[in-house]
């Protein structure tokens, strides 16, 4: 019988994580099954022991439930503890290993795929949610000058910077206090894109030449993509690439072995996925 594994969502329909892993087993020759789950809001503990139970070998996880997948591990890659989130968990050692795989696929999709350099640039990190958990280490590795994180709920930016005070200066404002700021490298985390929303930014904020990058994909320009190009942003990109390489990166944890992930993601271009997230 296959290797099962599963990504958890609560909604998980739309998720591309199940064809990506099937087009990586197909590439590295490895009896992998991989299935999307929905685990109730308030079941999440409950769903992974029953694929555990049923003999499930590893998972990803996505919104809401990488802070409960974080609580649920029993044992954190350093990069998983610094993040205070997991979205890959691993059942093949003893107990539950919890990884997180997010910033070192958006780190690979920046500088790897779209050939930026991050070292000494103004980023700017919106949201503070699991994804923003995920990322800010990798992000702060890469050097960046400055590094803010916005927030719509300014108390859990601050909380996210504080959990990196020890690494670096993480800044940590409202939407409201970035007027006057401009920045090389703008990063949308929030999920607003998901329900047709922008955080509400202020004009300016992007600098000369700046990138744009959403987190959520789709077959349409996301609403934050758009504000960019509306004030003169020509570099944009979604969480498509981001999506493949932390898959890569979740692969690797489990089997031993990175793929390809530069003809996944042309394959996932061309199936035109639906808007959502992973
Ligand atoms: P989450 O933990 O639920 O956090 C959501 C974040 O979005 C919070 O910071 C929240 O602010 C903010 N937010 C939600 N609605 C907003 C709105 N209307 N205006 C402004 N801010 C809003 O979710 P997550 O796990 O961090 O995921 C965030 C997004 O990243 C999702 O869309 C997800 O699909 C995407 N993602 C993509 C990849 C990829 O590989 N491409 C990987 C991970 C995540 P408050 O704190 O104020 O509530």
């Amino acid at each position: 019988m296959s290797d099962r594994y599963c990504v958890f969502g609560n909604p998980v329909h739309h998720s591309r994580s199940p064809a990506i892993h099937r087009a990586f087993a197909a590439q590295c020759a490895q009896d992998v099954s991989y299935t999307a789950i929905l685990a109730p809001i308030g079941g999440f503990t409950e769903a992974v022991g029953e694929f555990v139970a049923s003999g499930g070998r590893g998972a990803n996880v996505t919104l809401p439930f990488k802070e409960e997948a974080f609580a649920l591990a029993s044992r954190l890659s350093e990069r998983a503890r610094i993040a205070g989130a997991v979205n890959t968990l691993d059942f093949a050692g003893p107990g539950i290993l919890g990884d997180n795989t997010d910033g070192a696929g958006l780190v690979q999709d920046l500088t790897g795929n779209l050939g930026l350099s991050i070292a000494g640039r103004r980023v700017l990190l919106l949201g503070a949610g699991g994804a923003a958990r995920g990322v800010l280490g990798p992000l702060l590795e890469a050097g960046p000058r400055l590094l803010v994180v916005a927030n719509r709920t300014v108390a859990r930016a601050q909380a996210l910077a504080r959990r990196f005070a020890g690494v670096a200066r993480v800044h940590a404002c409202g939407f409201d206090d970035l007027a006057g700021e401009s920045f090389d490298l703008v990063i949308n985390a929030t999920s607003a894109s998901l329900t047709g929303d922008v955080p509400p930014l202020p004009k300016g904020l992007f600098a000369a030449g700046a990138l744009a990058y959403d987190m959520v994909y789709g077959d349409t320009e996301t609403p934050f993509l758009g504000l960019a190009r509306r004030q003169g942003v020509e570099r944009l990109a979604d969480g498509l690439g981001m999506l493949v390489e932390q898959a890569a990166e979740s692969f690797l944890v489990w089997r031993g072995v990175r793929p390809q992930t530069t003809p996944v993601i042309a394959m996932l271009r061309v199936a035109r996925p639906p808007a959502g997230q992973r």
